[in-house]
């Protein structure tokens, strides 16, 4: 059985399938994010993957926001292996 992704609708972002700015990060809560991060890279998207594009600034921004809700951004999130 071959997975198929449908595109996400044209207002959305092309990525996670949610309305966000193109400088925000992604959402890693999104189905569609997720399959097609583990897609291409063979594991789970965490929060470091949905703000590489982003500016340094938002990095920063949303890191510290997280961080209120006990998310760490490059810690020990990553706990899935192989
Ligand atoms: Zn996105």
């Amino acid at each position: 059985m071959v997975m198929m992704l449908l595109p996400p609708e044209p207002h959305l972002c092309q990525e996670c399938a949610t309305d966000h700015e193109p400088t925000a990060p992604h959402n890693p809560q999104s189905m569609y994010y997720e399959v097609k991060f583990r897609m291409e890279h063979g594991r789970a998207p965490t929060w470091e993957d949905a703000m590489a594009h982003c500016s340094d600034e938002v990095k920063a921004q949303w890191t510290t926001q997280l961080a209120k809700f006990g998310v760490i951004v490059g810690g020990n999130n990553d706990s899935e292996k192989g």
